[in-house]
C-alpha cells in the first residue's frame, strides 16, 4: 500500500517523478546508458539543464525580466552564507528577519561578513508568529527572510515594501503558491521540500544586483561564475536537477502555480478546520500565519499520544511527529501530497474523538 507521507523533508514527490526518474536511471533517454554514466557535458544532459532552469523562470514568472536560475550544491545552508559574500559589502551590514532555527542559521552565517541587523524576531515565543511592525534600514544591503518557516508552521502572507534588495530563502513553500516573484532579488531553496531529491538548491537571482560588493569571492561561492558557466560551472548534481525537472514539469502539466495553490489552500483548510473543531487538539502557530505547507499540532491531553499514533500509523500515515523544537505534530503538505492523504488523516482525528 503506497504512504500518506506526511514527512518535512525530504519528502513526497509526485509518483511519476519516481517512476520516470527510476527509468532515466536505467535508460536516459533511450541512448542505452543510465543518466547516472553520462558527461554532464553531454547534449542529452545541457538540454535537461537548460529546461530546467527555463522553466523555473517560466513557473515563477520570471522570464525575460534580467534573472537567472541556478542549480547548485551545498543545499540551502550553503546560501546562508553565499548570500552575504555576494551582496554584503566589506564592513557592511544587512537586516534579518528572525522567524525560526532557520532564519536564525542564516544569521549566524552572515556574522562572519558583517553586521547582522535583526528588524524583527519572534523567538521568545519559540518562533510561533511571524514578526511584525518592523522597519529595514535604508542603508542595509539587503534584507534577507524566511517566506515559510518549516518548523514552526508559520509563514509570510505578505513581505514588505522596501527599496533594498530582499532574499528570500523560499525552501519550503517554493512553486506552492502565487506570489510576485519580481519582488525579489535572490530566492533560493533546497530541492528537497518541494521540488526534488536533496543535493540541489534552485537559486533565482536577479543579474543586475551582483558584483557590486567589492569583494573578492572564491569560485565556488560566486554567483556569477556559476552563472557564466550556466550553472555547470563544476560537476553539477545530475540526478537531483533531473528529478526536479521532471517536477517542474508535472508542475506545469497540472496548470502551474495557480493550479496547485487551490489544492494547497483546500488541503490545509480541511485539516486546520479538524484541528480547530475537534476538542482533542490545538494548533501552535498564530492563525493569521498558519502555513499551508506545514500544519504544527498538539493533543489537549498528552496522555492520548499513543492510542493516536497506533491509529495514523494502521491507516498508512508515515512522518506525522513534530520537530522536538515543538513537539507534538506536524503535518506536512507539499504540493505532491494528495488531498485524499489529508483526508484519511482528519478521518483518524475523527477516529480518536470518537474512541475517547
Ligand atoms: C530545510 C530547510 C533549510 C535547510 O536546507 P538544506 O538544504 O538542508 O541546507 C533551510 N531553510 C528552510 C526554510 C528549510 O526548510
Amino acid at each position: 500500500m503506497k504512504k500518506h507521507n506526511y514527512s518535512a523533508g525530504p519528502c513526497i514527490l509526485p509518483q511519476e517523478v519516481f517512476e520516470k526518474s527510476a527509468q532515466a536511471v536505467l535508460n536516459f533517454n533511450n541512448s542505452g546508458l543510465s543518466l547516472l554514466e553520462i558527461s554532464h557535458r553531454s547534449k542529452d544532459f545541457v538540454a535537461v539543464m537548460d529546461e530546467a532552469r527555463a522553466l523555473a523562470l517560466e513557473l515563477l514568472g520570471l522570464e525575460g525580466k534580467g534573472y537567472q536560475a541556478l542549480f547548485l550544491h551545498g543545499g540551502a545552508s550553503l546560501e546562508f552564507l553565499m548570500v552575504p559574500y555576494n551582496l554584503m559589502k566589506e564592513n557592511g551590514k544587512a537586516a534579518y528577519l528572525d522567524s525560526g532555527t532557520w532564519a536564525s542559521a542564516a544569521i549566524k552565517e552572515a556574522k562572519f561578513f558583517g553586521t547582522t541587523e535583526i528588524v524583527g524576531t519572534s523567538k521568545e515565543e519559540n518562533y510561533n508568529h511571524i514578526p511584525q511592525n518592523y522597519s529595514i534600514p535604508a542603508d542595509a544591503d539587503y534584507f534577507h527572510c524566511t517566506s515559510n518557516n518549516t518548523i514552526f508552521g508559520t509563514q509570510m502572507k505578505s513581505f514588505p515594501e522596501t527599496n533594498v534588495p530582499v532574499v528570500c530563502d523560499m525552501s519550503s513553500d517554493i512553486f506552492s503558491r502565487q506570489l510576485d516573484f519580481s519582488k525579489f532579488d535572490i530566492i533560493y531553496a533546497g530541492a528537497q521540500k518541494n521540488m526534488g531529491p536533496a543535493g540541489t538548491t534552485l537559486v533565482i537571482i536577479k543579474e543586475s544586483i551582483l558584483g557590486q560588493n567589492g569583494r573578492t569571492i572564491p569560485s565556488m561561492l560566486d554567483y556569477s561564475k556559476h552563472i557564466k558557466g550556466e550553472s555547470m560551472y563544476n560537476t553539477p548534481a545530475v540526478f537531483p536537477v533531473y528529478a526536479s525537472l521532471l517536477t517542474l514539469q508535472w508542475l506545469k502539466k497540472n496548470g502551474g502555480i495557480a493550479a496547485v495553490e487551490k489544492v494547497n489552500n483546500a488541503k490545509a483548510a480541511l485539516l486546520y478546520a479538524e484541528i480547530d473543531r475537534n476538542p482533542l487538539f490545538k494548533g501552535t502557530a498564530n492563525v493569521a500565519d498558519r502555513s499551508t505547507m506545514n500544519a504544527c499540532f498538539l493533543l489537549e491531553n498528552e496522555a492520548h499520544a499513543p492510542i493516536f499514533d497506533a491509529l495514523w500509523k494502521e491507516a498508512g500515515i508515515v512522518g506525522l511527529p513534530g520537530h522536538r523544537s515543538v513537539g507534538g505534530y506536524r503535518a506536512s503538505m507539499y504540493n505532491a501530497l494528495p488531498l485524499e492523504s489529508v483526508q484519511v488523516l482528519v478521518n483518524v482525528m475523527q477516529v480518536l474523538e470518537n474512541t475517547i
